[in-house]
């Protein structure tokens, strides 16, 4: 017989001690007791995500914010064809340009 294995006679055994020290008119309020507990218990952890989502704050949506993004491209100061704001040099007419100082 393995050790540590719960045979059904095992349970047999407790149940018929239980009875021995408890006594048959003693079960039901055992019960009750037992019953009550899990009640409690069950109430309990039932009662506690309702707090608890009612102590959430309300987030308020983000606003969308639009990030603009900066003008990439510029006007040649020469022959006013656009060309990228990064570039130094004017690639239609090699004009050099002011560099924006970021
Ligand atoms: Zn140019």
């Amino acid at each position: 017989m393995g050790v540590g294995v719960l045979q059904p006679w095992h349970v047999i055994v407790i149940l018929v001690i239980v009875l021995v020290i408890f006594g048959p008119g003693k079960l039901p309020m055992l019960g009750k007791a037992v019953g009550d507990t899990v009640k409690d218990f069950k109430k309990a952890v039932s009662d506690e995500p309702e707090s608890s989502a009612d102590a959430v704050p309300v987030v308020p949506a983000a606003p969308v914010v639009a990030v603009a993004p900066p003008p990439a491209m510029r006007e040649c100061s020469t022959c006013h064809k656009p060309l990228p704001a990064t570039d130094r040099f004017c690639g239609a007419c090699g004009a050099q340009q002011q560099v924006p100082v970021a």
